[in-house]
């Protein structure tokens, strides 16, 4: 289970719509650029990518939710 972290920039909840590259370029260029440094994300994103029925565990809100905070 991935827990939201509200005070950080941890990308676990884009980590589902990167995966099916619903993305936008620049949030996926966000998300790629903290996978290349954060390990656990990039851990969470392996698992995803390896299994796509965790996809289920997001609701288009937790996702739509996450785009919300991107902060140029
Ligand atoms: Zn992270």
């Amino acid at each position: 289970m991935i827990v939201p972290h509200p005070d950080s920039a941890h990308v676990e909840l884009l980590l589902g719509a990167y995966v099916l590259g619903a993305l936008s370029p620049a949030e996926d260029a966000r998300v790629s650029g903290h996978l290349q440094h954060c390990d656990p994300c990039r851990t969470a994103y392996l698992d995803m990518a390896d299994a796509p029925a965790l996809l289920a565990l997001f609701s288009e809100e937790d996702l739509l939710g996450g785009l919300g905070d991107d902060t140029p």
